[in-house]
């Protein structure tokens, strides 16, 4: 676990469409609002030729600007560019990612006209800042410490690569913690007692585009994870697409036109597709209306909720083959259910709810907290227990390991490469186990420790964390050098391996953590000070839009204060005229200097004021006391306009 930083802690659900970060303050959980007034913020992040965006602000701009619009990247995060999951989803991305060094993908992006590669640690610490930030306004105070939320299945590598974003955002990550564990947490389900004082709880996770079923067992406020399943690619993006389908079709029909070859079109559709959905939730029918959605043709259509659920019917039964999966991996009945969780939007679709509530035999759901924000409010919960707080002390929280852990060891011949498991699936962490091994020809100088993760009882069906050798072993027949093993994970779930030889006393020792695409520290390093680079040039832009809209303010405000009788009439025409003309000159300046520095926008506000407050201070002084008291709300202010959205 990482060292505590003083100051608040927060809880941060790190989505892969969305984000959504909560604080444990009086007594209480707050998911916070962010600058839009949203609890769930975009996990986008977008370069453009000025500036960077995230955020709401990123994903608004998509259409404009899709190639630079980077979003979905936890499905990168920890991975290797070769990956079939990354080729596979690589195929349905604006953006473009290509194989870095160490098979590492490397998202390419324009970013103020160069050409700039950015890892998916770095997007994700983008949307940290996003989330950190949002806290900071919500608080009123720096933030520090975070609680991030994981997937159950993440392996090492992707949990370790969560770490590192979490490093370069600035954040001081205390733990990271499986998403289904922060759902159970924030219903209080580990409080909650039973006559075995055993419990089990399924999460069901059914967001925009990934599903994920968990079934945990939580005793004494210790969590396992007994079995993970789901579908990576299923979600609320493929009801939409249904009825996408549905409406094209009739639009066909309607018009004779094909709309299926307009991106424009179709995102108009799929955006009002996605708000029918959200209606039919609760009520028996929607309707679509688009002005104008292809070559001048209008759109207006209704769907009703029995019609939705038949064009979804099958995809709906898919969402509970999991959960049948999960069970039976788990070797347990679901009658010994004790809770079943909602989480992810999509479960407010009430078929949804309808379907796993009659697989559980009419058993009540636990929906009362928002689906979108429960592993959030589970995540501020635990941020608060590691702050020591006393209302939440009294939760202790463990988790498993989700894939085996072993190394290869060689059977007879050398085809025979098998899985020597050390670290079970499934065992609570922290974790730590050793064995012993040997050599396997006469004299063998070294041996080639090679840790990889799967169920598989072959290695080349598994997956490669890590290898290093181990030299130094003194000359002996085969099977004699006794080499010690140790396997190690932390709270976070992050691995280490070392070996050493014991035979003659004579020890050597190495560890690895992860070279799976892992970032050195250099890199790390660097990663950091290019983050600290955006936030300067971040604050950079602020600065500029805060001194462009203080004199496009100043300016407007000053031409209307003028206009008005009252003032225009205690003014000399020359005097009218000179602001006029100053104002002006001001305005078009502005037009044609919108990128311009702020100490460019400030001069020219000197300038303006230069000219304009000499003669509106004389006007007073010439109008007397009680006259310019009543005026005063007319006089344009040049301090305090805030930055405007431009
Ligand atoms: P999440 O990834 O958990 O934020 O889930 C987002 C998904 O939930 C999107 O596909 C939304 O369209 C969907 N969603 C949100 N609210 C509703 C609702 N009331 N009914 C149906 N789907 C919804």
């Amino acid at each position: 676990m990482a060292g505590k930083v003083e100051g608040p802690a927060i809880g941060i659900d790190l989505g892969t469409t969305y984000s959504c970060v909560g604080v444990w303050q009086h007594d209480r959980v707050y998911i916070i609002a962010n600058d839009q007034g949203n609890h769930k913020t975009p996990s986008y992040v977008a370069f453009t030729d000025t500036e960077r965006l995230l955020g709401d602000a990123a994903e608004y701009q998509v259409a404009m600007n899709p190639t630079n619009t980077v979003f979905d990247a936890k499905r990168l995060i920890g991975r290797r560019f070769s990956d079939p999951s990354v080729q596979s989803d690589m195929q349905h991305w604006p953006f473009k990612v290509i194989a870095g060094s160490g098979d590492k993908p490397m998202i390419v992006v324009s970013y103020k006209g160069e050409e700039k590669q950015i890892s998916a640690e770095e997007i994700s610490s983008m949307v940290l800042i996003k989330m950190k930030e949002i806290a900071e306004a919500f608080l009123g105070k720096t933030v520090k410490n975070a609680v991030v939320t994981v997937p159950a299945y993440f392996n090492d590598s992707q949990r370790q690569a969560t770490m590192d974003a979490g490093v370069i955002s600035g954040l001081n990550v205390e733990r990271i913690i499986n998403e289904p564990t922060a759902a159970a947490i924030a219903y209080g389900l580990d409080k909650k007692s039973t006559s075995s004082g055993e419990k089990n709880v399924l999460i069901f996770d059914l967001g925009g585009g990934t599903f994920d079923v968990s079934l945990l067992t939580i005793e004494e406020g210790i969590f396992e994870v007994k079995a993970t399943a789901g579908d990576t690619h299923l979600g609320g993006e493929d009801f939409d697409n249904r009825m996408v389908n549905h409406f094209v079709q009739e639009f066909k029909r309607k018009n004779k036109k094909d709309i299926s070859a307009n991106p424009r079109a179709l995102r108009k559709l799929r955006t009002a597709c996605e708000r029918a959905k959200r209606t039919l939730s609760s009520t028996a029918q929607a309707t679509i209306e688009i002005d104008y959605l292809y070559e001048g043709i209008g759109f207006y259509s209704t769907i009703t909720r029995a019609r939705f659920e038949y064009m979804n019917m099958d995809l709906f039964r898919k969402c509970m083959e999991p959960v049948e999966k999960c069970l039976r991996d788990a070797k347990m009945d679901k009658s010994s259910v004790h809770d079943v969780v909602l989480v992810g939007g999509s479960t407010r679709i009430p078929k949804v709810q309808q379907l796993l509530q009659d697989f559980f035999n009419g058993k009540e759901l636990c929906k009362s907290i928002n689906p979108d924000e429960a592993v959030a409010y589970g995540a501020a919960v635990q941020a608060a227990i590691g702050e020591g707080n006393e209302k939440v002390q009294d939760l202790c929280l463990l988790d498993v390991n989700p894939l085996s852990l072993g190394l290869e060891t060689a059977r007879n011949n050398t085809e025979q490469r098998a899985m020597t498991v050390l670290i079970p699936r499934n065992t609570t962490i922290p974790t730590q186990k050793q064995q012993v091994f040997s050599t396997y020809s006469d004299n063998q100088p070294s041996v080639l420790i090679q840790v990889y993760e799967g169920e598989r009882t072959r290695t080349r069906d598994n997956n490669l964390l890590g290898k290093f050798e181990l030299t130094g072993i003194p000359p002996a027949p085969r099977g004699v050098p006794q080499i010690t093993v140790c396997f190690k994970i932390d709270t976070n779930g992050i691995l280490n391996v070392s070996a050493e030889v014991e035979t003659t006393g004579q020890k050597n020792k190495i560890t690895i953590t992860n070279d799976k695409g892992r970032l050195s520290k250099e890199e790390i390093e660097k990663m950091v000070q290019e983050a600290e680079k955006y936030k300067a040039e971040d604050e950079d832009r602020t600065k500029k839009v805060e001194a462009k809209n203080a004199l496009e303010n100043y300016a407007y405000n000053m031409r209307n204060t003028i206009k008005d009788e009252k003032i225009a009439s205690k003014l000399q025409v020359a005097e009218k005229k000179k602001i006029e003309d100053a104002i002006e000159s001001a305005i078009q300046w502005l037009d044609t200097n919108q990128l311009a520095e702020a100490d460019e926008f400030e001069d020219k506000m000197k300038e303006l004021e230069s000219v304009c407050n000499p003669i509106i201070a004389r006007m007073y002084q010439g109008a007397g006391g009680a006259d310019a008291g009543g005026m005063d709300e007319d006089i344009p202010s040049g301090g305090g306009a805030g930055p405007s959205q431009d």
